[in-house]
């Protein structure tokens, strides 16, 4: 198909300094849990962003220096020659589909711990850890400054010898050269603090210093906040940072601009919507005449243009829509918009930096799998004979599984008990803030309608009879989990005897069945994601008085992760829900419920008509484990058996992203020896040979 005019604009090559990019589609610098660590990784992940389109492909954040190190979070460097090769892996794949390669050099000031290479951190002042670690930075002298200057430098020089085409002087998200321009964190008496031409001297050395070295062929880009943290609701840009852009505006040949707030800036769905950054942000190119990227979830082809053609930005920053789809850019192309893969805002991507471990989608179950597996986004391999296949269960896992096995070729028939598809991402997108959870959903029905040998029968409970009686050579079984009603989970590691009069007694399933409290209701979180707080925000709307209570210290703690623990609790507080951290629930009966405090003996007595259990889930197996059973008691030897699998919650209750990635895994590897499918590749440390 033929690319709908309307979105020629976003297809147009924009100038950068020295270089072209090739369209507007720009995918900024993001985090993936893989970098110094997993080279190979990396360069296959980013490689096929350019494949699909992303006219730029940036790296994450790159060390300059040891003395900026932020293990256990996985970051780039370019610290030595060794390095060089490091970054040509991915230069290399960039640059076979015709996209430029950015780097982001990176200086942590309070933000580097510095756990691998023990140096001292380096800061704007003699400041504490910014992520709570018990070191400060060393307040940079002189000689700091002109060291600083050198390995910046240095790392410039390494990045063009790497392949890179940008440049990137990195002075945002609360690292060093942010810390520097900060009217708050910069209190030096020198010729680098105090006026805004002082503050800024650094960022502006650095500019100069690195056009300088390379500028002759590669771009330099400025990362950098169109606010500071400083302003007010009505006026959340300074007048100081104003001042700071007007003296910075030709400088550089890129602006890559962001906010203040992280949790903003990349905030979740449930708080944040696409587009939000503009009205903070749309300033900055009315005050120079260099293009400019910014990002804000975009998957709205008519959002982008609108973007562009309103003079906002000229390139269409991304890092969440590039994960979800990597083919975002050729799919408009193509003129295959309702092919695309809408990120659902959920920053599960965002859990493998915070853990340390490769990034995962919820969206892409390819995501991050791209070396260790070989699975592209696009492409799977077709089928390996003329089976059908028998999904029962259209949940995440079930409808990934369809989706995948109909692309591969196979017939399928997928069955569903109840009258639409979706499983629990149906019901939970009707939860406060969750509608876009409901693009999981949308996005594998819209693939799985469009393919004529995949069949779809709601309304239809099969049992193990029903099931083995449909002649499918391959079942699988994807029935998903109900939440627990006994208590059972990380603070009762039996069930509960004590839990009150069973109609008093709610789980998340009553909530989403529409069997809500009345009175007073005491949500118990033990399960520490969003789920507790989501339902206390639902039932604050339905008029219900909650509260919440958690053995954690903080709510949804596990919100820590993705980036969104702080809003989350914020918005608890500010609903007026009563908030009891660090207590564990012994007791409900039928009035009164009694907490014992997880540190002490201590526990205490609150009124409540309710109480919300959400603690853990028990597998719904019994289907696949009836069919397993007939199949193995089966000796008549007449008929070849089908196979039988389980996947997703009904065999092992986790996230959505982990129900869509086995039921993708499956797909992959019906046929093929799945026995010898965990035995993937693995990327060696600092060895790219
Ligand atoms: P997952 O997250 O693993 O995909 P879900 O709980 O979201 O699991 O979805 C499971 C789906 O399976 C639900 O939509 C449920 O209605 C369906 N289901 C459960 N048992 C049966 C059955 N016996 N026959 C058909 N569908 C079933
Ligand atoms: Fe978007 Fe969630 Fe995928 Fe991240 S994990 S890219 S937020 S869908």
């Amino acid at each position: 198909m033929a690319r709908d005019p309307r979105y020629d604009v976003l297809f147009e090559p924009v100038r950068i300094g020295p270089v072209q990019a090739p369209n507007r589609f720009y995918q900024v610098p993001h985090c993936n849990g893989m970098g110094l660590l997993r080279p190979r990784m990396v360069a296959e992940m980013r490689g096929i962003k350019a494949e699909g389109g992303w006219g730029v492909v940036c790296t994450e954040y790159c060390s300059i220096h040891p003395s900026s190190d932020d293990l256990p979070q996985p970051y780039a460097a370019l610290w030595n020659q060794a390095d060089i090769k490091t970054h040509a892996l991915m230069t290399e794949k960039v640059h076979e589909h015709g996209a430029l390669a950015g780097v982001e050099l990176w200086a942590g000031g309070s933000g580097a711990a510095n756990l691998l290479t023990r140096e001292v951190a380096l800061g704007v002042g003699s400041m504490p850890n910014g992520d709570g670690h018990p070191f400060q930075t060393r307040a940079m002298d002189r000689k700091d400054i002109r060291n600083l200057r050198r390995w910046h430098r240095e790392a410039a020089l390494r990045a063009r010898e790497a392949g890179f085409d940008i440049v990137y002087v990195y002075a945002t998200h609360f690292y060093l050269l942010a810390q520097f321009l900060s009217p708050v964190h910069n209190q030096r008496s020198d010729e680098y603090g105090g006026s805004v031409k002082n503050r800024v001297r650094l960022v502006r050395e650095l500019i100069e210093e690195t056009r300088d070295a390379v500028g002759d062929t590669c771009a330099v880009a400025v990362r950098m906040a169109a606010d500071d943290g400083t302003g007010t609701a009505e006026q959340p840009v300074s007048d100081d940072r104003r001042e700071m852009f007007s003296i910075l505006a030709e400088l550089p040949d890129l602006w890559d601009i962001n906010i203040h707030t992280y949790e903003h800036e990349m905030g979740v769905s449930r708080f944040v919507q696409e587009g939000s950054l503009e009205k903070t942000m749309h300033y900055v190119k009315s005050i120079t005449s260099k293009p400019v990227v910014t990002v804000g979830r975009f998957t709205s082809p008519d959002t982008m243009v609108s973007q562009v053609r309103r003079g906002i930005t000229d390139f269409i920053g991304a890092a969440r829509p590039s994960i979800a789809d990597p083919y975002l850019p050729r799919k408009i192309d193509a003129g295959r918009t309702e092919d695309i893969r809408e990120c659902i805002g959920c920053n599960i991507c965002y859990t493998g930096d915070s853990l340390g471990v490769p990034i995962r989608c919820t969206q892409n179950p390819t995501m991050g799998e791209e070396w260790r597996r070989g699975w592209h986004p696009e492409r799977i391999q077709p089928k390996s004979s003329d089976a059908t296949v028998l999904v029962v269960g259209a949940g995440p896992a079930g409808l990934e599984a369809t989706r995948a096995l109909g692309q591969r070729g196979y017939n399928v028939m997928l069955a569903e008990a109840s009258t639409e598809l979706g499983g629990r991402v149906a019901q939970e997108c009707r939860l406060p803030g969750l509608a876009e959870w409901g693009r999981v959903v949308d996005y594998r029905v819209q693939q799985i309608q469009s393919m004529p040998n995949v069949d779809i029968f709601l309304d239809n409970h099969l049992s193990a009879d029903d099931a083995l009686s449909i002649g499918a050579q391959h079942i699988v079984v994807a029935t998903g989990s109900k939440w627990r009603a006994d208590g059972y989970g990380r603070y009762h590691s039996v069930p509960c005897p004590d839990l009150g009069p069973s109609e008093q007694v709610f789980t998340p399933n009553d909530i989403f069945e529409g069997r809500l409290p009345k009175g007073k209701a005491l949500v118990f979180d033990d399960d520490h994601y969003y789920m507790g707080s989501v339902l206390a925000e639902a039932l604050v709307a339905q008029g219900v008085e909650v509260c919440f209570v958690t053995p954690e210290n903080l709510v949804s703690a596990w919100g820590v992760m993705t980036d969104e623990q702080y809003q989350v609790q914020q918005r608890l507080i500010e609903l007026g829900v009563e908030i009891i951290t660090a207590h564990g629930l012994d007791e409900f009966d039928g009035s009164n419920a009694r907490l014992s405090c997880v540190y002490s003996e201590r526990t205490r007595e609150v009124a409540a008509d309710a109480v919300v259990l959400v603690t853990t889930r028990i597998p719904v197996d019994d289907l696949y484990r009836e069919i397993a059973g007939t199949i193995a008691a089966d000796t008549s030897g007449s008929d070849p058996a089908p196979t039988v699998h389980k996947i997703g919650d009904c065999d092992a209750p986790a996230i959505i992203a982990a129900a869509v990635y086995a039921g993708h895994r499956y797909a992959r590897e019906l046929g093929t020896d799945m026995d010898q499918s965990d035995v993937v590749r693995q990327d060696k440390l600092f060895d790219p040979d």
